[in-house]
């Protein structure tokens, strides 16, 4: 047995409800792969701040550096709900994991289950056979950038160097070639010189990459496509705020966010998993939370950071599995319970 360490974060709300399923349910496919995983857990957010006054309590990031991955479910809620900058938020632990842990490329996939294709907001015809990926840059572009006031006048710059466009392509020209081999690379090329850097230092990791097809795409344009012929994309990358905006778009296609997992990734060290969704505290400790979201996010983990595609594949099946013979939590207008849920994926996996 290969032996692995994952470091657990469960967070607020719902978070420890799927995330404690989730860790069920790897502990039972890893052996697929000769993995045994021994976990770690550590409060982050809210809780943390009720514990110890800070979001981010001290020794948890070097725990996530020494690790192979990590799991978290969700932080914050409207306890912690502040408008006053010098109060802890719970969101800065997530920004401080992130900046930490040197994650530049975040990932979600987008792959509807048939079973599910009412609950989307998009006619079954448009969205049959979707299955495509977004590879968002994730510590560069407008976010970070000089931002400022003058007066009556406000500012955010955009800007990239060569090699964070170049780290990010890579990631999904990597990911394309486990896939459809197809990078749609979006930009506003057009109009900014950033997106032109962009394009260009693209089309060099493309020569790199002769087996993937590349092309290029407005982000408007972008936009329009993902909605009315989302299952011509395969893997789309981006630059951080359109990412932001587009992944968000591509959530929809599938109808719930309980159903959508995301990895963030860096160069070398661990990588973090998590669900789409947030902590859901209107349905917080009721123990009906979708846990499929954090369950394909375990999904991703095994892939990309514990080299155990054969325990991955296994949690993605089970779903397609269970979900196909009709079974779902109430935000899909089922009537399984988390834990039942749990169960059942443990039941079809195992
Ligand atoms: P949310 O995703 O928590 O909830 C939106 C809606 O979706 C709610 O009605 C909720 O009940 C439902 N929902 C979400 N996940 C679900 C699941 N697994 N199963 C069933 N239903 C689910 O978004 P929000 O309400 O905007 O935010 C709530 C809190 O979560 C806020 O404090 C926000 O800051 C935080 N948040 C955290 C993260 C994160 O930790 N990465 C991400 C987004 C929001």
């Amino acid at each position: 047995m290969r032996e692995v360490k994952v470091v657990l974060l469960p967070g607020d709300g719902i978070g420890p409800e799927v995330v404690g399923e989730a860790r069920r349910l790897v502990d039972r496919v890893a052996d697929l792969d000769g993995v045994r995983v021994v976990w770690e857990s550590h409060a982050v957010g809210g809780c943390a701040i009720d514990r110890y006054g800070i979001p981010l309590p001290e020794g948890v990031l070097e725990a996530c550096a020494a690790s192979d991955a990590v799991l978290l479910g969700a932080v914050g809620g409207p306890k912690w709900d502040t408008t006053s900058p010098d109060d802890p938020r719970p969101e800065q632990a997530l920004l401080a994991l992130r900046a930490g842990l040197g994650l530049f490329a975040n990932l979600r996939p987008v792959k509807p289950i048939p079973a599910l294709y009412g609950a989307s907001p998009l006619r079954t015809e448009r969205i049959e056979g979707t299955d495509l990926l977004v590879v968002r840059e994730l510590t560069g572009g407008i976010y970070f950038g000089e931002s400022g006031r003058e007066g009556d006048r406000a500012f955010d710059t955009c800007s990239y160097t060569r090699a964070e466009i170049r780290r990010v392509a890579e990631v999904a020209f990597e990911s394309a070639l486990a896939r459809r081999r197809k990078v749609t690379s979006v930009d506003k090329a057009n109009v900014l010189e950033s997106s032109r850097l962009w394009r260009d230092e693209v089309i060099r990791v493309a020569a790199e990459h002769p087996d993937v097809e590349l092309e290029h795409m407005l982000v408007d344009s972008a936009a329009m496509q993902l909605v009315s012929r989302p299952a011509d994309f395969d893997v789309i990358v981006t630059e951080n705020l359109f990412g932001d905006i587009l992944s968000d778009e591509a959530a929809m296609i599938s109808g719930s966010i309980g159903m959508l997992p995301s990895a963030s990734l860096g160069g070398h060290g661990p990588g973090l998993y998590e669900p789409v969704h947030g902590s859901a505290p209107d349905i917080a400790n009721q123990g009906i939370a979708n846990p499929i979201a954090t369950c394909l996010s375990a999904a991703l983990m095994l892939r990309y950071s514990l080299d155990a595609p054969h325990a991955a594949l296994a949690i993605e099946t089970a779903v397609e599995q269970v979900v196909g013979l009709g079974y779902s939590t109430r935000d899909l207008g089922g009537t399984c319970s988390t834990h039942e849920m749990g169960e059942l994926l443990i039941s079809a996996a195992g």
